[in-house]
């Protein structure tokens, strides 16, 4: 039997052969009540962003860098970028809303992470020797990453695109994985073991960052 407790809400999951005991299933799932519980409060205790109004002097996270927000308002196109080290500055009509703002800014993390993902999968299924035939970027609420083995696709959560790069390498290798090993069983930990040994705190470092206002809502 297999039990995970994911973030960021504490969903759980039991995996159970098919031909076992209800009853025995349920015992098992009590014996664990500790350790479940333990990693409930640990998701609680996890940071969490503010809502965001996207306003000159926010917190913006790119490639697991804080910058700080610089709203400039002007009447020509749309233009989000990286302006010195500290900041991301975006010009927008004067009078957009909070709404437009936010999704002028997500558009850009989008192509930021459409640029950053040839290089990563070509580099990875290379070292892992697998080819997918399409990835694409989502926005998804409850996953990093998503692989579907036999149409060999995989799906790249947009907001890695915020994430210091080796989590978003590691979601890809988790992924590239799935190709040879479809669940997540001693084969497949092995893989990851090999492909890349210290999986296991980029995993961490994922799991432990800020979890964004509203994206997870489950
Ligand atoms: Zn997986």
């Amino acid at each position: 039997m297999h039990l995970a407790v994911y973030p960021p809400t504490g969903r759980i999951r039991l995996a159970a052969p098919t031909n076992i005991d209800g009853e025995v299933v349920r015992l098992f799932a009590i014996s664990k009540i500790g350790w479940i519980k333990k990693h409930i409060k640990q998701f609680k205790d996890q940071p969490r962003e503010s809502p965001r109004e996207y306003k000159s002097g926010e917190s913006h996270y790119f490639e697991g860098k804080r910058y700080l927000l610089k709203v400039i308002e002007h009447n020509g196109f749309n233009k989000v970028e990286v302006t010195g080290t500290k900041t991301i500055s975006m010009s927008v009509r004067p009078n957009s809303t909070r709404d437009e703002r936010a999704s002028i800014l997500k558009e850009w993390y989008r192509k930021q992470l459409k640029e950053q993902l040839p290089p990563l999968f070509s580099k990875w299924e290379t070292e892992i020797g697998v080819k997918s035939n399409e990835w694409a970027i989502k926005h998804m609420t409850t996953k990093w990453g998503a692989c579907n083995t036999e149409a060999k696709r995989i799906w790249i959560n947009l907001e890695l695109a915020k994430k210091p790069t080796i989590c978003l390498e590691y979601i890809i290798v988790h992924e590239l994985v799935h190709l040879l090993e479809r669940s997540h069983n001693e084969h497949f930990v092995a893989k990851l073991n090999q492909f890349m040994p210290k999986w296991k705190l980029h995993r961490d470092e994922l799991n432990s960052l800020p979890v964004a206002h509203g994206d997870w809502g489950y």
